[in-house]
């Protein structure tokens, strides 16, 4: 088994790249089918989707438009539930078609809290695409998570965008972390 050191601690080979890429190819056709006619504006949650966003965006061949903004970043190998301010949300939200790109939902906590801001916003509609998604640890159903890449168990990864105590976003492929 392919294991790597991130820091203090040990992750073994999760979801290679050509596996992940297969799966965005997939969500990019049913966005591309689902938002025919339509112009959806793609606003990725920084830091951990940048990643994702730029490879599912390749696959989108219907006009669309992006922006990103931030949440708070997360520290560490367990979820805080703690959700800070929405950072650089877009301005040209009413309605439009909005499709939030996510790296990975855990609680939903932080999921939540960007849904709720942006239907203040009076979108057109909304919708939610995540890479990753950990529905045994989801707090709370959230309707508008449309688009997932992997359903995964409740364990901690990094790579390909995301991190571990900022390190780690640059490994193309995903890892697990070996021991809780
Ligand atoms: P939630 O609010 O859903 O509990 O947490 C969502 C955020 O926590 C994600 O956007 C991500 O930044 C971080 N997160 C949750 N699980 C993981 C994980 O397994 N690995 C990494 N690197 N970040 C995670």
């Amino acid at each position: 088994m392919h294991k790597i050191k991130v820091e203090d601690r040990e992750f073994e080979i999760f979801l290679e790249n050509d596996t992940i890429s297969k799966r965005i190819r997939l969500l990019g056709i049913q966005i591309n089918v689902d938002y025919e006619n339509k112009c959806p504006l793609f606003i990725g949650i920084l830091n951990g989707s940048f990643l994702f966003m730029a490879d599912l965006i390749k696959e989108i061949k219907i006009p669309c438009e992006i922006a990103f903004m931030r949440v708070a970043s997360y520290e560490g190998a367990s979820s805080s539930g703690r959700v800070k301010e929405l950072i650089g949300l877009p301005d040209n939200i009413e309605g439009r078609d909005i499709i939030i790109v996510e790296d990975i939902v855990d609680t939903g906590l932080t999921l939540t809290h960007i849904v709720k801001t942006i239907k203040e916003k009076n979108p057109s509609s909304l919708k939610v695409a995540s890479l990753l998604l950990k529905p045994a640890a989801l707090k709370q159903e959230i309707e508008e998570l449309y688009y997932v890449g992997f359903e995964i168990s409740n364990e901690f990864v990094v790579g390909y965008g995301l991190d571990y105590n900022g390190l780690g976003r640059n490994l193309t492929d995903i890892y697990r972390a070996t021991e809780a």
